[in-house]
């Protein structure tokens, strides 16, 4: 099979290059690894409950914004009314006055995964294709040969890499060999050594107590809480868990849960030991996010100028991933801006 442009990667980097592509009128087909669509983008049950990602900043993300406008997708403001919750070791529980801190994040109605969909249904669906995991690309004539996981090949005249650039290192066979690998290794992937928990309840009876549902912990597991409810739906508080990602995964997912659970209830008081639905996601344990660089650190990466690919490669690979945008890197603002600047960079 050989296609002008492949993309590989189906994140919203790689679904914003395809609707480029698709608007460009070009001939291209995606690749994805996962039986799903979004990558880091992942909201679970009806309400759009968000694993992943959950803000965007309108002020300072334009791109976003006007993707959110253009797909006809409500958005809201992160709700942050009431109290702010600060837990300290060996001392009593402390309520301050709310700032409004989070006045300026906004949530996608539905969960980003709405933003996944909503680009979706805009592309030809016979060029998505779901369990394609690159494993190899070979530079061989005028042209690349991506090797799959089963073994099938894929002629591209070019390839968008829209992924991780240290998931690219680890994970994909090049020949010859990119002189750039080193750099796309020391490119962390931003919030890969993270985990969510997430605990969905009938109504937000926090907000009843006047609790904003944003609290602050330096005895965990979780570090940083929100109020995660719906825009029209179910309730929910989530947080991201400050326990390293090994001592995570020594610990296990059930007692995790457990610990979770048992620190909304010392924050928010005994209906938070009634959920409706739980959720743990550990991004650290994803192989199709992270890498074993990624089990600590997350440091955010800066934009970088360097060439992503050598000589040999540059007329045929580009770099697409939002970890190598040219601004916001690592944010879903920078994966359309590194998907936008690689679509350019075709000169179609
Ligand atoms: C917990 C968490 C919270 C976050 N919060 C925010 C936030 O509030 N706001 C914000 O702006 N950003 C946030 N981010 C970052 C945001 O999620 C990313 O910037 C964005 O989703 C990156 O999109 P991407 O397409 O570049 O990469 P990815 O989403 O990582 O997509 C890469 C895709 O490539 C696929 N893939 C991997 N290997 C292969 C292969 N060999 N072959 C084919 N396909 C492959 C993967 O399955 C994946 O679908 C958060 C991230 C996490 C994990």
């Amino acid at each position: 099979m050989y296609y002008p442009i492949v993309i590989a990667g189906g994140g919203l980097a790689g679904l914003y290059a395809a609707r480029l592509l698709a608007q460009a009128g070009a001939d291209f087909c995606l690749l994805e690894a996962r039986e799903r669509l979004g990558g880091r983008i992942l909201s679970a049950a009806a309400d759009g409950f968000d694993l992943g990602p959950a803000w965007f900043w309108p002020d300072m993300q334009p791109m976003m914004a006007g993707l959110v406008e253009e797909l006809g997708l409500s958005s809201f403001a992160q709700y942050a009314d009431g109290d702010v919750l600060i837990e300290r070791p060996q001392q009593p529980l402390q309520r301050f006055a709310g700032f409004g801190q989070m006045a300026s994040s906004f949530r996608i109605a539905g969960g980003t995964g709405a933003l996944v969909q909503a680009l979706a249904n805009t592309l030809p669906q016979d060029r998505i294709r779901l369990g394609m995991a690159v494993t190899a690309a070979v530079l061989e004539g005028d042209g690349v040969t991506l090797w799959l996981r089963d073994g099938e090949t894929v002629r591209a005249g070019r390839v968008l890499f829209a992924l991780p650039p240290r998931l690219m290192e680890r994970t994909i066979a090049f020949s010859p060999e990119p002189q750039t690998r080193a750099l796309w290794r020391a490119t962390a992937t931003w919030m890969a050594p993270h985990a969510k928990f997430l605990a969905v309840y009938e109504t937000p009876f926090w907000r009843e107590a006047g609790l904003s549902g944003t609290a602050q912990s330096m005895v965990g597991p979780m570090v940083e809480i929100h109020d995660a409810s719906a825009m029209a739906g179910k309730a929910a508080l989530f947080g991201f868990i400050g326990v390293p990602a090994d001592l995570r995964e020594k610990v296990g997912e059930a007692d995790l849960k457990a610990h979770c659970q048992a620190q909304f209830v010392r924050l928010f008081g005994p209906m938070a030991a009634r959920p409706f639905a739980t959720y743990l996601k550990d991004w650290a344990a994803d192989a199709l996010t992270a890498t074993a660089d990624d089990r600590q650190g997350g440091e955010h990466p800066a934009p970088i100028a360097r060439p992503w690919f050598d000589a040999a490669w540059a007329a045929h690979a580009l770099m697409a991933g939002s970890e190598t945008a040219p601004e916001h890197p690592g944010y879903l603002e920078g994966a359309l801006l590194a998907a936008a600047s690689g679509v350019a960079a075709l000169g179609l």
